[in-house]
């Protein structure tokens, strides 16, 4: 079998810790993702991610609190006002409890995500977040995913017991959507001038997207010093405007986060990689982090995602499981052994042989 030799170059710095170039990442995403090169890229990110994270993986879930029409309007949302049809539904603060509960008490999860709308109202989020607080443990981080906002807000949310935001500028930010990058790039200063985690993601990726954009967004997070990168595909939501380009395929996908996985080879900031939706392609091609979802999903047509797309806590642990995960990262330096499945790990030694140091 023939494999590039500059592909094989760039691998091979990146194994000694040299992170790729911006256009070594153009040239390993210009490869179709069934290429040797591809195959190589993925197994060479594997390593490289199960290395540095010392195969410990990070289990997150997310609440969506809120629906309703978006003016953001993002081409891709099942919110978008332009042509949602899913009815306006704000979740009451015992509802917010019971899921926070169910999705904290087993002790397994390093954050639990409250996401709204692009627009929402900012005291009513302090009250659910101060709520919560009272009744989950204290260990578990706390993380928003909302509209813009600023850093007087962003302090606000952190003394209100928030650890960390997920916030993205998006691909095509401004132009699938009314909203604008310049504003979106202001909001991830506030929340890392806030000293909050900075989750982010190269998204909504689609088949449209060309290696340079993709590239552009993935250096910019490291750029920006991001906490958790990530890598998700745009679904194709029947209604939405950007279905007509369809679907990235998972092999694809894992592809670009063996891309977002060698890029941050050198950010120091960077704990974990992701990939949206969870899947057992992108969990072996670098990525060490799924999300369990309840409530509203911006990929959903339902209103309740656990009881459609969206992935419970068992499934997320079966899979990590089954992509040889068998140890989930908890805030602090604190680790659990995933617990009470059938899948019996091969108790080998570990890639790295030890425990993280910092
Ligand atoms: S992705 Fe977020 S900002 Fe965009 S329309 Fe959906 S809810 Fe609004």
């Amino acid at each position: 079998m023939k494999v590039s030799q500059q592909v094989r170059n760039i691998l091979q710095a990146a194994a000694s810790g040299i992170r790729p170039s911006r256009e070594d990442c153009i040239l390993l995403l210009d490869f179709p993702e069934f290429s040797p090169e591809s195959a190589l890229l993925r197994a060479t990110a594997d390593a490289l991610s199960r290395a540095r994270f010392y195969n410990h993986a990070m289990l997150l879930a997310q609440i969506g609190i809120e629906i309703a029409p978006c003016l953001a309007d993002c081409q891709f949302c099942s919110f978008a006002e332009s042509y949602t049809d899913l009815p306006s539904h704000t979740m009451e603060l015992d509802e917010i409890l019971l899921h926070s509960k169910n999705l904290t008490e087993h002790g397994n999860l390093h954050s639990l995500f409250l996401m709204t709308m692009h627009t929402f109202d900012f005291e009513h989020l302090l009250q659910v977040v101060q709520h919560i607080r009272k009744h989950i443990s204290p260990q578990v981080h706390v993380v928003v995913n909302i509209g813009d906002f600023n850093l007087a807000q962003a302090e606000e949310l952190r003394a209100a017991g928030v650890n960390g935001a997920y916030h993205v500028r998006r691909l095509r930010e401004g132009i699938d959507n009314t909203l604008q990058p310049t504003a979106r790039l202001r909001t991830v200063e506030a929340i890392r001038s806030a000293r909050l985690d900075w989750y982010t993601c190269c998204e909504p990726i689609g088949p449209e997207h060309n290696p340079t954009e993709i590239v552009d967004q993935i250096f910019e997070s490291y750029d920006f010093g991001c906490f958790q990168n990530a890598a998700m595909r745009r679904v194709a939501l029947p209604k939405s405007p950007l279905a007509a380009n369809g679907q990235i395929s998972e092999l694809r996908l894992a592809q670009i986060v063996s891309v977002v996985t060698l890029a941050g080879l050198e950010c120091k900031e960077l704990k974990s990689i992701a990939v949206h939706e969870p899947n057992a392609l992108g969990l072996v091609s670098g990525a060490n982090c799924i999300y369990a979802e309840a409530g509203a999903n911006p990929r959903d047509t339902r209103s309740k995602t656990e009881q459609s797309r969206g992935l419970g806590l068992l499934d997320c642990e079966e899979l990590l499981l089954e992509c040889g995960f068998s140890t989930l990262m908890l805030p602090d330096q604190k680790y659990v052994t995933i617990s009470a499945r059938d899948i019996v790990p091969h108790s080998g030694t570990s890639p790295s042989g030890n425990q993280p140091s910092d």
